[in-house]
């Protein structure tokens, strides 16, 4: 008997059917015919169990099967197409601005373990959300770490690890143990993680609580019920995030983020500000108010503020609370770090290999020279070469466009 157990994933039987679940969020469904090769099968509590086999001819064959039906991976929540990638998986994490590592010559190292939101933001700066149809990306934890290491060791000094991704960061399955192992990394000073708090719960703080080099930068844009919501998309409950923020207080350094959208919550500010001076945080800095700007891949409810009416009203708003809530990158410590060299230049013309959709249908992901390259548009088939002028080479994300 062979009792198949993987660490991502679990499976359910669905009459003539067997769902394959990874990382909690995402599914593919095989039909159970394929697995008749496999010898009598039964499915216990997500593992799968073989009556004559071994368990490593088991493995090896299910291996094959996810591999082969992992293009029909969906998010279990929305039904959009989900893109996953393992180790050996041949895909690179650095190149694209949406998933996987972004590194801007800094100290501040961006992780994007996945895509996907439970909010639907009405200002949200990449459109995400519970309406989004993009195609979502999800990362194994251990293929993050690897190419995070190897980054490390490039950089040779201690840096912040910022989990920021394009959605909500606790929909990651692995989220937890992905913070653990960044903050145990020695020249990891920092762990920062931006998250709506909207699916947080004490239990987690708790665990959370463990690593001393996290800080927690919560969005919160109103102290009231109606507005919060209205600024929120869909339903969201302001006392349960609130509920979080009072306790994570105790326990987490803490950076409040309100993000300040013309017509919409400006009243609100000064209550937040109230709210959060209520809560005595000492770590430096807490509280950082954004201006909402009009991103042309996002949602537009109002015209951004003026850099100087923006400046003018945190300028007031630190006067009446008598806080400073004036934040600069020195703030957070943020240096200037070896650069990572780029394999190519904006305007350079190269070979490179489809390997996926992008976030939109109409886009590719390509690979070439140890990057991927966001190709818009690109209908080619995955495996298909493709002849690309590159775009955008700012910070090793690299986007290109098809030539002939
Ligand atoms: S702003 Fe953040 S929380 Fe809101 S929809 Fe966008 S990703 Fe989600």
């Amino acid at each position: 008997m062979a009792k198949l157990v993987f660490e991502s994933w679990s499976f359910n039987e669905h009459g003539d059917e067997i769902e394959a679940v990874l990382l909690n969020k995402f599914s593919l469904k095989i039909p159970l015919e394929e697995f008749s090769f496999l010898s009598e099968l039964k499915v216990q509590e997500g593992a799968l169990l073989f009556k004559k086999m071994s368990e490593e001819q088991a493995e090896h064959k299910v291996n094959f099967l996810l591999a082969s039906h992992l293009s029909e991976l969906k998010n279990k929540r929305t039904g959009n197409k989900a893109v996953y990638f393992y180790p050996g998986c041949g895909i690179p994490l650095i190149g694209n601005v949406a998933w996987g590592i972004v590194y801007r010559d800094s100290s501040l190292i961006e992780l994007k373990p996945q895509t996907s939101c439970n909010l639907n933001c009405i200002y949200c700066s990449v459109g995400e959300g519970i309406h989004s149809q993009k195609t979502d990306f999800v990362i194994d934890k251990d293929y993050l770490l690897e190419e995070f290491d190897k980054l490390l060791d490039f950089i040779g000094e201690p840096v912040e690890a910022h989990i920021g991704v394009q959605g909500e960061p606790f929909l990651y399955a692995d989220l937890l143990p992905l913070i653990n192992e960044l903050n145990s990394r020695k020249k990891v000073q920092v762990v920062s993680l931006d998250t709506n708090g909207t699916i947080l719960t004490k239990r987690m703080i708790d665990e959370l609580s463990l690593n001393q080099k996290l800080r927690l930068n919560m969005s919160l844009n109103a102290m009231n019920q109606e507005i919060a919501e209205k600024l929120a998309g869909t339903g969201y409950n302001l006392q349960h995030v609130l509920e979080n923020i009072r306790y994570a207080a105790t326990k987490i350094k803490l950076l409040i983020a309100p993000l300040y959208v013309p017509g919409y919550n400006e009243e609100e500010m000064p209550r937040i500000i109230e709210f959060v001076k209520s809560l005595k945080l000492t770590n430096r800095p807490f509280i950082g108010i954004q201006n909402f700007l009009q991103y042309s891949s996002g949602r537009h409810p109002a015209k951004q503020a003026a850099w100087e009416q923006f400046r003018q009203k945190t300028k007031e708003w630190a006067v009446e609370s008598g806080i400073n809530i004036d934040l600069k990158p020195e703030d957070f410590g943020i240096r200037k770090t070896k650069p990572l060299p780029k394999p190519f230049k904006e305007g350079e013309i190269i070979k490179a290999r489809v390997v996926c959709e992008d976030r939109f249908s109409c886009a590719r992901v390509a690979v070439a020279k140890g990057r991927n390259i966001s190709i818009n548009p690109c209908h080619s088939k995955t495996g298909a070469e493709v002849k690309v002028e590159i775009t955008r080479d700012k910070h090793n994300i690299f986007t290109g466009k098809v030539v002939k």
